[in-house]
Formats: structure tokens, C-alpha cells, sequence
């Protein structure tokens, strides 16, 4: 059974208070709690067994090596990837969409070639796909969203054609809280002979993901979002397409031969690891993957859905509020504007009654623009947060609208 007061109390950060007031922490899109058997991880790691894995032969560097690489079963089991050499450990989301746009987009892109991007996408998934395209001669086309955060899909259609050479796409929005149809858009581009790339950083913590049911080739999420460390997150490619690719960074470890010269490479994964990786904070992902398994991802979703549902049921009763986003099958992100607060606002008030949510644009300046707005405020929820919670941030915000005046009429 799920039983979220038992969760809790798995987080130790979860009971501290801020400004004299319990902690609510709803700022989970941004980075997500850690719990115990995480943290302990990262101890024990350091305690026991701390060795540069894969280049010793002593039992520390051999203890090391192994956890380094059970980190990669986990998490290749964690996203259905059949072969745990195709999930390549990096810093996270930003780093993983790097790689494909450096050591892929350069070397496949070029003049009359276009990349397929959304109006949605954080600026992880546009700004490296800018300099791909400055540097290649390669085009940006971007599927509109339509008024309720949903993707224009007869757009999409339209725009993915013979000269796609990559579709990619969040698959949940971590400001409107929709659930793309990356499968869908996956067709589509195989269709025209072209590679998809899902960007998981708001799908690998919340949602069940299976790289092969997605019909993806690239798969990247950052581990702090999903309770883990920060400094860690992944990559999953198709091995062909992984194996098709020239190294992204060179140095240590990446190399089969090196001569004065020229080099050769290492088999995957390692051509993608060069230098010595955050090896704990592998580790520490480990530990994550093996909590939520524990938990279960679809219990895990069916809570947060709730819990989304439930925030978005009760902001919608508040006078002359607007959430953005769909109404319906959507993650547990809620993003909103009130017209007599500002959103920046509204979040430091709430800091004072210990609600930590989040304003601003939340790195998706193009969304900004199109929604027609600067910034907005935004709660997120994840498997540890509660009814509760939600009806203290409803109160919060009703006591920052109080404060601004908003009933003075
Ligand atoms: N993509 C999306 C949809 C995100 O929400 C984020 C972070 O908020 C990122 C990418 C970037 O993740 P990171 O900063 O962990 O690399």
C-alpha cells in the first residue's frame, strides 16, 4: 500500500521548518528530496569503498567499478533498456541533450537539414540544438501548442518531412504539466527516416517510461530530479545509433588507442565517459532507482496525479486565477497567475508560511512568450507530498492575495 506519512518519513528534510513553519516543499520539478537510504548511500560509498573504478585492479577500485556498474543495471531496468551499455552516465538532462547535439547533430546536420523542436521545450532542448544549427547550416522548426498546452499534432505533421533529420521533445512539460505524445512523434519521424530524442527530466522521476514502447533513440533525465544527486543523470541512445557516433568529450578511459597522432575508442559506454565520472553520485542514482522501484512507478503516478488534480480542482475555485496547461492527463506540475500578485511575489510570501514553490520563467522563455506572459508561479509535486500540503499552499496563497489587497472591494 502507498502510504505517504510512511514516505515522509523516509526524507529527513521533509520535517525541518522554515520561517517557524513546517516545510511544504513544492519545487519538485526543480530538484526533488533525497531520501535516507540515498544519502547513506553516498556515505557508504565514500566510507567503504571510494576507488577511480575501471583503472585499478585493487579491491577498492574493483568495489567500485561494481557499484559504478550495477547504477547502469538499474538504471537501463528502470527505462526498459534492453543492453545496459546504451545508458551513458553524464551530469544530467543539460549534458545528455549536449552530447547528442555535439557528437551527433555535428556530424549529421548540415545546410537544407531541419531539427524538429516544440514552443514548450526548457532551454535544454533549444539552446544546444541553436548552436547544432549556427554551426551546421541545419534549420529550427518548432510544433505550436495550442491553448491548453497541448501539442498542435496536426502541426506536427505538417512540419516533419523529408528534410527532418531529429524530432525532439520533452515529454512532460515541466510548466504546463502536459504529457506529450512522443510516441506518436516518434512514428512520425522514423516515417521520414529521422531520429527521435526525448527530453525525461520531467517523465524519468514521475511517470513508468519504456525506451522501446516510447520508439525513441535518445532518452535523457537528470538523476536530482528523481531522487538522487545532483551531478548525475543519463543518457539512454540505441546502441546502433550510439555506436554510429564519434566521441562528445576525450580523455581518459573513452580511448581504446591513443597515439601521438590519433586515438581509437572505447566500446559504449565508456566512448561517451571520459575522465573520471561523479562515481558517488552513480552510485547514489542506484539507490534512487531502487527506492522508487520499491515504491513502484505506477503508484507512484496514480499519487501525483491525484495530488495534481486535486491542486489544479482547488486553484481553479480561486477568483480570477489562470492555470496554464491541460485540464486533464496531466503531471503533477500547476503553474498559475493571479491578477492582483505577482508571481515572484506570491512565491516569497509563501516562503514566509514555509511553501516553497517557484516563479519566474522557469528556463522556457519561448513558452513565456507565447502564454503572453514574464514569468508564472508554479507548484510541483512528487511522490512524498500530500492533500494536506496542497490545502497549506491554497491557504497561503489566499493569505499573499489577503495582504496585496486583492478583496479590498
Ligand atoms: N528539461 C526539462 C523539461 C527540465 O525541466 C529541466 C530542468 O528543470 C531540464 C531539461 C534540465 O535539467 P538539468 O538542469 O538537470 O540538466
Amino acid at each position: 500500500m502507498y502510504d505517504v506519512k510512511e514516505i515522509r518519513d523516509d526524507f529527513p528534510i521533509l520535517s525541518r521548518e522554515v520561517n517557524g513553519k513546517p516545510l511544504v516543499y513544492l519545487d519538485n520539478a526543480a530538484t526533488s528530496q533525497k531520501p535516507r537510504r540515498v544519502l547513506d548511500k553516498l556515505a557508504e560509498y565514500y566510507e567503504l569503498h571510494n576507488a577511480n573504478p575501471h583503472r585499478g585492479v585493487h579491491r577498492l577500485a574493483e568495489e567500485a567499478t561494481m557499484m559504478f556498474e550495477e547504477s547502469r543495471e538499474k538504471v537501463a531496468g528502470f527505462i526498459g533498456a534492453e543492453d545496459s551499455r546504451s545508458v551513458i552516465f553524464t551530469r544530467g538532462t543539460t549534458e545528455s541533450i549536449n552530447l547528442v547535439a555535439y557528437a551527433w547533430g555535428r556530424r549529421n546536420l548540415r545546410e537544407g537539414d531541419e531539427v524538429v523542436l516544440t514552443e514548450s521545450e526548457h532551454h535544454s532542448n533549444l539552446v544546444p540544438w541553436q548552436l547544432a544549427a549556427r554551426d551546421t547550416g541545419a534549420k529550427l522548426r518548432f510544433i505550436p501548442i495550442r491553448d491548453d498546452g497541448t501539442l498542435d499534432m496536426d502541426e506536427a505533421e505538417k512540419l516533419i518531412g523529408e528534410n527532418t533529420k531529429l524530432v525532439s521533445c520533452i515529454h512532460a512539460s515541466n510548466v504546463l504539466g502536459t504529457v506529450n505524445p512522443v510516441e506518436a512523434l516518434a512514428e512520425m519521424a522514423h516515417a521520414n527516416d529521422a531520429l527521435m530524442m526525448v527530453d525525461g527530466a520531467q517523465s524519468g522521476p514521475h511517470l513508468p517510461v519504456d525506451v522501446a514502447s516510447l520508439g525513441c533513440d535518445f532518452f535523457a533525465a537528470s538523476g536530482h530530479k528523481m531522487l538522487g544527486p545532483t551531478g548525475v543523470g543519463f543518457l539512454w541512445g540505441r546502441p546502433e545509433v550510439l555506436d554510429s557516433m564519434e566521441p562528445f568529450l576525450g580523455g581518459g578511459e573513452m580511448i581504446r588507442e591513443v597515439h601521438l597522432d590519433h586515438s581509437t575508442w572505447n566500446d559504449l559506454p565508456h566512448k561517451f565517459e571520459a575522465g573520471t565520472m561523479n562515481v558517488a553520485q552513480v552510485v547514489g542514482l542506484g539507490a534512487a532507482v531502487d527506492y522508487l522501484n520499491a515504491l513502484g512507478m505506477e503508484n507512484i503516478r496514480e499519487h501525483e496525479k491525484k495530488l495534481g488534480e486535486y491542486a489544479y480542482r482547488r486553484l481553479s475555485d480561486m477568483e480570477g486565477i489562470t492555470i496554464y496547461g491541460p485540464s486533464e492527463d496531466r503531471t503533477g506540475v500547476v503553474s498559475f497567475a493571479l491578477p492582483d500578485v505577482h508571481p515572484h511575489d506570491i512565491s516569497q510570501l509563501l516562503d514566509e508560511e514555509g511553501v516553497a514553490i517557484r516563479s519566474g520563467h522557469h528556463c522556457c522563455q519561448p513558452l513565456m512568450r507565447r502564454l503572453g506572459v514574464a514569468a508564472t508561479a508554479r507548484a510541483s509535486f512528487y511522490l512524498y507530498n500530500t492533500e494536506e500540503e496542497v490545502d497549506l499552499l491554497m491557504d497561503a496563497i489566499q493569505k499573499a492575495r489577503e495582504f496585496f489587497g486583492a478583496f479590498a472591494s
